[in-house]
């Protein structure tokens, strides 16, 4: 397995790859690889012939007093961890490398106004900035996200259409840790008393998937998962949300696919958490 740091060492890399005919998938990352990113690169090496792992913490994603300083980083890990999953190159750029100056950005409208949106104003400009600089980097041909962020992956989707980048959006499943909390690399936050509390997302999962599955209004759906996170003394709730499944909007009766997504802060981390419903 190759790594770069540079975007001219990835272009030729992949220009090299593609002379030969051979498939690209990309799997972009901020590091601190866990088993969810690794199921996400296990699936690009079983569907290209080769896997760009981007490893970069995107500072245009981060809201001034967010964690950007201390997001977790262990590249010599995540290296190890991608090259067991299949991965062929990681690109592991310097924030310089990435950003000159910039006076370009990529902005999505709606569906980054809602859920995440409103308490992260900025944060979607930056993903869709950095995928869109990933995108033409590396031109893969199909690109892995996690449903775990189920917010962007139907941003990517929807700017990838709106631009025409011809590039495939696979969406994968959740990872969860055995007890049902999503593997996140901010889960490395919590202390022992905070990891335990951070099981209400979960279980406000499990409910609001029966109670959606019984056929309740938005409102049910949301009051029972409220419940179980307002009876967790270290949780504060973000938003609870169910929304349209294309555009991100808040919606009373569950007639379309939707998304019923979360935010909670548990002490002063802040977890996500969401399932989809499609409605048959
Ligand atoms: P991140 O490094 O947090 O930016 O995540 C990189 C990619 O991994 C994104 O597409 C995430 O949605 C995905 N991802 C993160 N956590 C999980 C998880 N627990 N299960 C599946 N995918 C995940």
């Amino acid at each position: 397995m190759k790594t770069a740091n540079t975007v001219n060492e990835v272009r030729s890399i992949v220009r090299e790859w593609k002379k030969q005919g051979l498939s690209v998938g990309l799997v972009p990352t901020m590091g601190f690889l866990h088993e969810g990113h690794a199921s996400l690169i296990k699936r690009a090496h079983e569907e290209n012939d080769r896997v760009v792992v981007s490893d970069f913490v995107n500072p245009t994603q981060f809201g001034p007093n967010e964690d950007l300083e201390s997001y977790p980083r262990d590249f010599e890990r995540d290296c190890r961890l991608s090259e067991e999953m299949g991965a062929d190159l990681v690109f592991h750029p310097e924030p310089s490398e990435m950003y000159h100056d910039p006076h370009t950005y990529v902005t999505i409208d709606t569906l980054s106004e809602t859920l995440c949106g409103v308490t992260r104003p900025i944060h979607f400009r930056g993903v869709c900035t950095v995928v869109s600089k990933l995108f033409n980097i590396v031109t893969p041909d199909r690109a892995y996200f996690g449903q775990k962020d189920a917010q962007q992956l139907a941003i990517i989707r929807k700017m990838v259409l709106d631009m025409n980048y011809g590039i495939e959006i696979v969406g994968c499943p959740i990872i969860r840790e055995e007890d049902g909390l999503a593997k996140s690399s901010r889960n490395t936050y919590l202390s022992e008393e905070e990891r335990k509390a951070a099981l209400c997302l979960s279980r406000a999962v499990k409910k609001g998937q029966e109670v959606i599955s019984a056929g309740c209004s938005s409102e049910s759906v949301l009051s029972a998962m409220k419940k179980i996170i307002e009876a967790e003394p270290l949780a504060k709730i973000d938003y609870v949300s169910v929304v349209d499944a294309l555009d991100m909007q808040p919606v009373d009766k569950v007639e379309k696919d939707v998304l019923v997504a979360m935010a909670v802060y548990i002490g002063k981390t802040r977890l996500i958490d969401n399932f989809s419903f499609e409605v048959a």
